[in-house]
Formats: structure tokens, C-alpha cells, sequence
């Protein structure tokens, strides 16, 4: 059966380096892997993604507008992507999706959480990751990781990514799809978690 995972938590915390890793499993496990990013991974999606984490400050974005924005490039993924892929058999894997809309802008914003999934419900149409694995670890290692490296969202500083950590973990006590999986770890050995997490 198709499946559809998500990678999610704070930069820094090895997302892109276990998402690649957790695709060579599945291709080896001969499964046909559809990789995305959210926002991204369509036209209009990369073109909201330059606007939403790399906008000068000349640009003003309310954060009503930013979620809208976050919310009408998951819609594009959601059709042009991910249900297709799921359709013809595909496993998809994203770098992000509805989640990290709902942390960011929700717990890290300020916006009300339970109206953020419900605008989520719009955008994906009711599509849900059927598993989330979300990589864990106190924001000032993730930080060191990447040094200068943080985009617009997470330049914010320690105390805004405290909160985004806080409203991550707090998402995943709620909801059983969400794995935490603690990233302050050997590469391979967080690896073998998610990939046993994925055979039960
Ligand atoms: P994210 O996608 O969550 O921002 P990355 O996978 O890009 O994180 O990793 C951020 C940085 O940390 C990269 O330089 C990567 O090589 C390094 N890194 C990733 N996982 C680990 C780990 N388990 N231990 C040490 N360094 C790591």
C-alpha cells in the first residue's frame, strides 16, 4: 500500500540527512520513492517558498498572509504531487508538511493552533503523513550544526526556537503518527530508529 511519511523539526536537527538516508532504505526495500519539500517541489510552491523564507524586509508579510502562503503551496503539492504518486503506488516522502505550518506560525507566531489545522484540513484536502518522524534535540545544538546558516524563520533567535521545539513535542504528546526520534545522536543510530519504527 502507498504510504505517505513526513520529516519534521527544527533546523539543524538532521531532517534532510535522515530523509535521504530513510529513501535509500525504501528504494532498497524496492519501493518507487517520490521525494518533496514543503513548501516546494512545484512551481508555485518554490516560487512561495523564495517569497516566504528568503523576502528582504522591503517586502511585508502579515502572519495571517504568511500561513495563507505556507498553506496555498502545500494545496499545489497536495494535488500535483503527492496524490498522484500515492495513486500510481508511490511512497512519498516530504521535508516538512501541515506540521511545521502549525509550530511555526502557530507556537512560534502566535497564530491559534486548532484554527491552523483546520485551515490545514482545506489545503491538504484532508491528506495526513501516515507517519511523521520528528527529529528532536535542544535548539542550541541543532543551531551549532549550522552555524550561520538559518533562513528568515529561524534567524529569529534561541528563545523563538525554544518555542518551536516546545510546540513540536507538545503536537506529538497529542497525536500518534508523530514519532519523536532524539537526533542528539549518531547518524546511523537514529536511523536504525525510524527504519524499525517503520516496520511496526
Ligand atoms: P536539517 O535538514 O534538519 O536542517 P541537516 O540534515 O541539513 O538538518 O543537518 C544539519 C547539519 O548537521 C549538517 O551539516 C549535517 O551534516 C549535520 N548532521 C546531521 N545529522 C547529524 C548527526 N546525527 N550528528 C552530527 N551532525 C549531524
Amino acid at each position: 500500500m502507498a504510504r505517505f511519511y513526513s520529516f519534521d523539526g527544527i533546523d539543524g536537527a538532521g531532517k534532510s540527512t535522515q530523509l535521504q538516508l530513510f529513501c535509500d532504505f525504501l528504494r532498497q526495500r524496492g519501493e518507487e520513492v517520490i521525494v518533496c519539500r514543503d513548501p516546494g517541489s512545484t512551481e508555485l510552491g518554490e516560487k512561495i517558498r523564495a517569497i516566504v523564507l528568503h523576502a528582504d524586509d522591503s517586502v511585508s508579510i502579515g502572519p495571517r498572509s504568511e500561513m495563507l502562503l505556507y498553506m496555498a503551496a502545500r494545496a499545489q503539492l497536495v494535488d500535483e504531487v503527492i496524490r498522484p504518486a500515492l495513486a500510481t503506488g508511490k511512497t512519498v516522502v516530504s521535508d516538512r508538511f501541515l506540521l511545521a505550518n502549525v509550530v511555526y506560525q502557530g507556537y512560534g507566531g502566535g497564530l491559534d493552533v486548532s484554527q491552523l489545522w483546520q485551515v490545514g484540513q482545506v489545503a491538504t484536502d484532508g491528506l495526513a503523513p501516515d507517519l511523521t518522524f520528528l527529529l528532536d534535540m535542544p535548539e542550541e545544538l541543532a543551531a551549532a550544526r549550522l552555524g550561520d546558516k538559518l533562513d528568515r524563520m529561524e534567524s529569529r533567535g534561541a528563545e523563538f526556537r525554544q518555542r518551536l521545539r516546545a510546540g513540536f513535542l507538545a503536537e506529538a504528546e497529542k497525536n500518534d503518527k508523530i514519532v519523536v526520534v532524539a537526533a542528539d545522536r549518531a547518524i546511523e543510530e537514529i536511523q536504525g530508529e525510524i527504519r524499525r519504527a517503520v516496520d511496526d
